[in-house]
């Protein structure tokens, strides 16, 4: 037996016993005559201790032993004379009389221990030791209970986890495929899946009423923090179910989640839809942890000659509150944020509502304190508060005043990641006009329904149309989002048409899914959670990165395996791939 108990249970109540431990020396000092271990395994660390004076040849043994070297022990549970109140194990000590070397270890490349001196690369590329580490490991752990409790929810609710094959054809969710060539069918490929969405149909039409699958995808994109080439969704979809049953299901999972993994009990989720999320809030996922929702003002503004504002469709302020002090150097940072390209505002304009009730804007020359004051009414703002101000068109303000939203309440420490803010957005429009390509795309997927009332307005103004689609948002993130499907053939190809498909082209792609569809398709709808997002909201991880056992870095790249990397000529050969660029440069 390698060992009778593990390096996280002992207690003062084990007192006495004799034990064998085994796992990795996070730790080794030597004190007077002694020799103190700390051991680690996936359950914690406990302390050994070697003793001169009780056994020399055995102390001489532990002093041998370095960090990260694999060794068992036997000794007894004793009580530590100076106990560790930060570990469970804190209160004993292992009095070890035998000690096996199962592993030495080279000298790790950083300290594995909660507060590490590797870098990023560096731990990426070791992630194996990096995963030994408590607090990684621990968001591993997070992540299979989550999983495990979805599967447990979905199973109650006689949910079926089917498999959908990996190696498919292209799935148009909106991004660049990653494809595999077919070594039997030269010059062809196979398509790993953006999502299963087409085969969760399919099961629909099969008969199945409730299909979840925890479930890799695959995204060729740009990466940034909250994006990987894959991830894993956990994929839903239902028969004979409307919009309502559907949110009703999910917020019963989210709410679920939070209970038995959190302790927390959410109340029911409030719902916007998505032209007031974009009214109020700037964007399709309003954190919505705080308030400080977008006030207009364009009627406030007219008449006094100022031709910023009189040329601008659009005025809108939010409400700092408490924040009237800002200096001078902190209004201009604010400034900066609003004009770096990724944000791309032409300027800021303030009023400070100051404590004794004045009023002072960086438009003075224009407004009277009387004008200034409407605005702060109007914004429900109290001497002491700072309205921030931005304009131009429309749609263009709305997502920047949304950014810096968010900036001011991350300033005023309004996004704590320990509250957590749950809401859907729905009624997103059907399609995005590409003013460039001058064609419309699905703003979710091309099999989303519309809304039956504005089906009308298919033929007359495409744009308008609303879509049976929802999203689920979490402290400003999309943890999820779904749909109500299209399920007769005829509506699914004038969807097609509308997307830009020629008969051809429809029938060619996803001829499949259109015939099944004549084949009896019931009424049916789903949803897919990002399960690397939602871990990390639970985590309160900045990165998914974390919440993966072995992630890419920012240039999709597994830093640890070296992928991608180039193939042999005799394999292109065999795949009748013909190379033409020399690898670039690794990043
Ligand atoms: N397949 C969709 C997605 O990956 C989700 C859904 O509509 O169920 O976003």
């Amino acid at each position: 037996m390698y060992r009778t108990k593990n390096c996280g249970e002992l207690r003062l109540a084990n007192l006495n016993e004799e034990v064998t431990l085994a796992g990795w020396v996070q730790k080794a000092r030597k004190f007077g005559g002694m020799i103190f271990i700390d051991l680690r395994d996936r359950y914690g660390i406990t302390q050994l201790v070697f003793n001169n004076e009780q056994n020399a040849a055995l102390c001489d043994e532990a002093a041998k032993v370095g960090r990260e070297w694999v060794i068992q022990v036997v000794g007894k549970v004793t009580e530590r004379s100076n106990k560790n109140p930060n570990i469970p194990t804190g209160d004993i000590e292992i009095t070890a009389s035998t000690l096996t070397v199962l592993n030495p270890s080279e000298i790790p490349p950083f300290t594995i221990e909660d507060d590490t001196d590797g870098g990023d690369e560096l731990r990426m590329k070791y992630r194996y030791l990096d995963l030994r580490r408590t607090a990684v490991r621990a968001n591993l752990e997070l992540r299979h209970r989550m999983a495990f409790a979805t599967r447990s929810y979905l199973n109650d609710q006689k949910f079926l986890e089917v498999e959908t094959p990996v190696l498919i054809g292209s799935t148009p969710e909106g991004a660049r495929d990653f494809v595999v060539p077919s070594r039997m069918n030269p010059g062809e490929f196979y398509a790993l899946p953006q999502s299963p969405q087409t085969l969760k149909q399919l099961l629909m039409v099969s008969g199945f009423d409730r299909y979840f699958q925890i479930v890799k995808c695959f995204r060729d994109e740009d990466l940034r923090a909250d994006r990987q080439p894959e991830f894993t969704q956990i994929d839903c979809e239902m028969s004979f179910i409307e919009q309502e049953d559907i949110l009703k299901m999910f917020e019963g999972l989210t709410k679920y989640l939070f209970k038995t993994i959190k302790g927390i009990d959410l109340a029911d989720f409030p719902r916007l839809s998505y032209a007031e999320a974009m009214r109020l809030y700037g964007s399709d996922k309003p954190d919505t942890r705080f308030g400080m929702p977008f006030v207009e003002i364009k009627d406030l503004t007219a008449g006094r000659n100022f031709g910023v504002f009189d040329t601008s469709e659009f005025i809108a302020a939010i409400c700092a509150e408490g924040c009237a002090g800002y200096t001078r150097k902190q209004l201009d940072e604010l400034t900066e944020f609003v004009k770096r390209p990724q944000i791309g505002a032409a300027g800021l304009i303030y009023v400070r509502y100051e404590a004794d009730g004045s009023l002072k804007s960086s438009v003075d020359k224009f407004y009277t304190p009387e004008d200034l004051k409407k605005w702060a009414e109007r914004a429900g703002a109290k001497p002491g508060d700072l309205l921030l101000i931005l304009c131009g068109a429309t749609e263009k303000t709305q997502k920047q005043l949304g950014e810096l939203r968010l900036e001011m309440g991350s300033r005023m420490g309004l996004r704590d990641k320990n509250k957590f803010s749950c809401l859907w957005v729905v009624d997103f429009p059907l399609l995005e006009y590409d003013a460039e390509l001058k064609r419309y795309f699905a703003m979710h997927h091309p099999f989303t329904s519309p809304k039956p009332e504005d089906i009308p307005l298919l033929d007359t103004n495409p744009g308008k149309v609303r879509a049976n689609a929802y999203d689920i948002v979490i402290n400003g993130v999309e943890i999820g989002g779904g749909s109500i499907r299209i399920h007769d053939s005829e509506l699914q190809k004038k969807m097609f048409s509308i997307l830009g498909f020629s008969d051809e082209q429809a029938q060619a792609q996803f001829g499949f899914l259109m015939n099944a569809f004549k084949y009896g398709a019931p009424p049916h709808g789903g949803i897919a959670f990002g399960l690397d997002r939602f871990v990390s909201i639970f985590a309160g991880l900045d990165s998914i990165r974390d919440c993966i056992a072995f992630p890419k870095n920012n240039s999709g790249r597994d830093v640890m395996l070296d992928a991608p990397s180039a193939l042999a000529q005799e394999q292109l050969d065999e795949l009748s791939l013909r190379v033409q660029l020399a690898p670039q440069k690794k990043i």
